[in-house]
């Protein structure tokens, strides 16, 4: 098995302090589902079985992307405040833009 790289994996960083906003779709989570066409139940960082309770707020950090928000299901360890680490996602998760421009009607 390779190691994961920015080919094949998503690298990422939780972002904090974006607890009040919200959408249309009730939850981040429902959102991502909504967008990402998924049913995932377990959180999309590497290595984790935890079940993702919501809908984190992330930024990609291997210069994929440009600066905008995008939201990836994330259990509670994984989305809490502390943790500021950079992670890979599983290969399967699909990124959703956090932004209505981008994504809510
Ligand atoms: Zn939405
Ligand atoms: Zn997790």
């Amino acid at each position: 098995m390779t190691e994961p790289n920015k080919n094949t994996h998503w690298k990422v960083k939780n972002l904090n302090g974006t607890t009040g906003l919200s959408c249309g779709c009730g939850s981040w989570l429902a959102h991502w589902r909504n967008y990402a066409g998924s049913s995932r139940k377990i959180c999309a960082v590497k290595g984790c079985g935890r079940f993702a309770t919501v809908g984190a707020h992330v930024k990609c950090t291997d210069n994929r992307t440009d600066n905008r928000w995008w939201i990836a299901p994330f259990c509670k360890t994984h989305n809490h405040y502390s943790f500021t680490q950079e992670v890979f996602l599983k290969r399967d998760v699909k990124l959703v833009a956090a932004n209505r421009k981008y994504s809510c009607e």
